[in-house]
């Protein structure tokens, strides 16, 4: 008898982000801003400063400090890891018991049913109504009648980028009062309606955040959650101790310190992924096309079409990449630059001119 790989591993495959070398990528949220020079140089000092033969500090307390200070959060409600999908598999994982039931919104980040999944959690999801949006009260009756121990959602949603009111989410959390709520706040540096600052005022609440999105350091992999000061003991406790790179913690230090450039950056994100909405906008308009496109508050936009498969392949053709949602015959396009939008634009009106217009007349 040789050794067989389980179940539930063995038909999966890794993860496969778009690759190739496109020139325009508008496919994965990331900021379209590199980092500054002067805070590049600023970087290259501190690596110079850093002991590499020494293990990191597993409480990252300058890092938190500089998140916490940027945020106006207290650093005691505070735990660090590498990025925040591995919080999202602690949580799937560590956090519950065996078997555990799981409540997943539809669509949403695939990441949460991904890791609970893989922890073997019983995992129910609700299907959100036409307009893509959460109705509190059915989601709550939702989680009560699947007894949920967890329910995890994105606000505002990745991919839709529609959210729910800081209202409506205290109320599903007073609640859902035996459950644990996590509210991924990864985009709501774009919008106005987060928990953030009151997380740790709730027995049953984690926000998470990330460095990815708003902040734009992607690369070096940086996640945050908050919470009271019992679940954030138990989430320094079941996380593994050096998970964050002395580098990242280092450079992520330096990074939320700029509180001015982040900022900058924030906003020329959100108004260019405005600007995008807009101008999609008005070509759906202008040619009266049947799809339908969401008002973003994160940095994209959602657009629903059947020619999602389409547009998506003729954008790959020129270059640039875009999200595909297959189940919800959707893109999701990140906002890039005004130039790299522009150049979008001018793709999907040849694209409309010459597939869709064409084929009808
Ligand atoms: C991108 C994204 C994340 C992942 O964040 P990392 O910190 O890069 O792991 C988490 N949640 C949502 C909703 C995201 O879109």
């Amino acid at each position: 008898m040789s050794y067989k790989l389980c179940e539930k591993v063995r038909k999966l495959e890794p993860y496969e982000p778009i690759n190739g070398n496109y020139r325009i990528r508008l496919d994965a949220n990331e900021s379209f801003f590199n980092l500054p020079e002067e805070i590049k140089e600023e970087i290259k000092n501190i690596i110079d400063q850093m002991d590499f033969n020494r293990y990191p500090d597993p409480t990252a307390k300058k890092l938190t400090a500089a998140f916490s200070d940027y945020y106006g959060l207290n650093p005691d409600n505070i735990t660090v890891t590498n990025g925040s999908d591995e919080m999202l598999y602690l949580l799937a994982s560590a956090m519950l018991e065996k078997e555990s039931r799981v409540v997943v919104v539809n669509p949403d980040f695939s990441m949460y049913g991904f890791y609970s999944f893989l922890s073997e959690n019983a995992v129910y999801t609700y299907q959100k109504n036409d307009e893509l949006n959460i109705n509190v009260d059915d989601l709550v009756a939702f989680a009560e009648e699947n007894i949920a121990d967890m329910i995890i959602f994105s606000n505002p949603c990745n991919p839709t980028g529609r959210g729910i009111t800081a209202d409506d989410a205290r109320k599903l959390i007073k609640k859902c009062e035996n459950c644990l709520v996590v509210l991924d706040e990864a985009y709501m540096d774009f919008w106005s309606e987060p928990l953030l600052k009151e997380a740790h005022e709730y027995d049953n609440l984690i926000v998470l955040k990330t460095a990815s999105k708003a902040v734009g350091a992607a690369g070096i992999r940086l996640g945050f959650a908050v919470a009271n000061s019992s679940i954030t003991k138990a989430l320094r406790a079941i996380k593994s101790p050096y998970n964050v790179n002395s580098l990242s913690q280092e450079i992520g230090t330096c990074i939320y310190s700029h509180k001015e450039m982040l900022q900058k950056h924030r906003d020329e994100i959100f108004s260019n992924t405005r600007e995008l909405y807009i101008q999609l906008k008005k070509i759906i308009e202008n040619y009266q096309l049947p799809m339908k496109i969401y008002e973003p508050c994160a940095n994209f936009v959602f657009l629903e079409t059947d020619k999602a498969d389409k547009i998506y392949e003729f954008m790959l053709e020129n270059s640039v990449a875009v999200r595909y949602f297959k189940e919800a015959q959707a893109l999701r396009i990140t906002t890039g630059s005004q130039e790299q939008n522009k150049e979008f634009l001018v793709l999907f009106e040849k694209y409309i001119m010459k597939k869709i217009l064409k084929t009808n007349r």
